[in-house]
């Protein structure tokens, strides 16, 4: 038998630390977040109370090593952190998976150690992160982007817009995506870590959104901002690189996010159609609903093998591209079409407010949108596949 094969394992078993930190995340889920989640929603907000709690979990740095102050965990147990936050709240998925997926895997990865030992103690223990890439006129198209830098002496600076981005309201650390020169196209662009307080940086408005309304999605605004060369992540020009691979790793981790989501919903479908009755028994027991609830969990059992797959292949440094776009696309899709379901069960009560999967209903369509659009990663798939 060979090497691989005697230590394959089923993707849904986990190792005992990815256990343990799994059920305190669950539990955490439960206790802390559970109870915010309709006024969060409502307000659209995330108390800054709920974000410090998530620094003293250890889910604000997991792939930190402990050297710099982090869990030195995987990627597969940020996934962890994202599925369970997210069957809660979609809202806290994504805050802690745009600080773990991209921004802190970005530095870890092409950070020199310099910006490693700056910033990753910051991430990891007291600083929310975002990541701007996306502009009015790039999004799908991210490398038409318009942001400048110019070179000044020590500095680059920055002149721009940035739109969309996730976190922008709580960020104290920024990483930028800006064009050395927009003759060279993809090859002009340079990611840079900017600090919310440097001079000529400003958050801009917070878009009113459908779902994952406690997360802020902000405008940045870049009017001559001056960042010091040593704060160029990466090398001049190889942005595009650090934008391409951090983006195909974050996938999963919407993956995660949106499986997370599934389920939470499947959840409460399942509560609820016991307890609801109708012609003299729950609902539970018509065999119609029966078939609904199981066909959702054959989505949900699906999708997370997809998830689970993409991010053990990346963690074993194997090629996962395919995988990634596999999985979010997959995820983003059985996570509508079960909130839509848990909506149907509930009737009535599922268009209300006073119940909560209106809310996951709402929540789930942004993953078909961020990270790529559907259509990208089909795009991406049919590349694979046609060779
Ligand atoms: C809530 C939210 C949070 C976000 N967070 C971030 C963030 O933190 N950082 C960041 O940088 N960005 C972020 N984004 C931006 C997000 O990544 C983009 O919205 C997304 O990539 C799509 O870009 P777009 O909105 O410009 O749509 P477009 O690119 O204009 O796409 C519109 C439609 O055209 C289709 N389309 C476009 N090109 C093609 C093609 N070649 N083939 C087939 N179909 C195509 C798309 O699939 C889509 O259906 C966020 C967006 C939202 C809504």
């Amino acid at each position: 038998m060979s090497d691989t094969l005697e230590h394959a394992q089923p993707l849904t078993v986990l190792a005992e630390d990815e256990a343990i930190f799994r059920d305190s995340v669950r539990q955490f889920a439960e206790a802390q977040v559970r109870p915010l989640v309709r006024e969060m929603d409502e307000h659209a907000k995330i108390p800054r109370s709920l974000i410090d709690r998530l620094f003293e979990l250890g889910v604000m740095g997991i792939e930190v090593p402990e050297s710099h102050g982090g869990a030195g965990a995987s990627f597969f147990h940020a996934v962890l952190a994202v599925e369970e936050l997210s069957r809660i709240d979609p809202s806290i998925g994504v805050l802690v998976d745009v600080q773990n997926t991209l921004v802190i895997n970005a530095i870890l990865r092409w950070g020199n150690e310099d910006l490693r030992r700056r910033y990753l103690p910051r991430l990891a223990s007291s600083s929310v992160g975002a990541y701007a890439l996306s502009e009015a006129g790039s999004g799908s198209d991210a490398f038409a982007l318009t942001s400048r830098a110019r070179e000044e002496g020590d500095t680059f600076v920055l002149t721009g817009r940035k739109l969309w981005i996730t976190n922008g309201n709580e960020a104290d650390i920024f990483l930028i995506f800006a064009t050395v020169d927009p003759e060279a196209g993809y090859r002009g662009i340079t990611a840079f870590v900017v600090e919310r307080d440097f001079p000529g940086f400003a958050v801009g408005k917070k878009e009113d959104k459908l779902g994952i309304r406690a997360s802020s999605t902000c405008e940045l605004m870049l009017d001559g901002c001056r960042v010091p060369k040593a704060n160029v992540l990466g090398e001049v020009g190889k942005g595009y690189k650090t934008a391409i691979e951090t983006l195909n790793e974050g996938r999963i981790g919407i993956g995660a996010q949106m499986i997370g989501l599934a389920r939470g919903a499947l959840e409460h479908a399942i509560k609820y159609t016991k307890e609801r009755k109708q012609f003299g028994k729950p609902i539970a027991e018509f065999q119609a609903v029966q078939h609904q609830l199981a066909r959702a969990a054959v989505d949900v059992e699906a999708a997370r093998l997809t998830v689970y797959n993409a991010a053990r292949l990346r963690d074993a440094g194997k090629p996962f591209l395919t995988e990634a776009a596999v999985c979010k696309i997959f995820s983003s899709e059985v996570a509508e079409r079960v909130s839509s379901l848990a909506v149907n069960l509930f009737g009535g009560n599922g268009f209300v407010k006073e119940y909560p999967v209106e809310k996951l209903f709402r929540d789930a369509k942004i993953g078909q949108i961020y990270e790529g659009t559907s259509n990208l990663q089909l795009q991406t798939i049919a590349k694979q596949i046609l060779g």
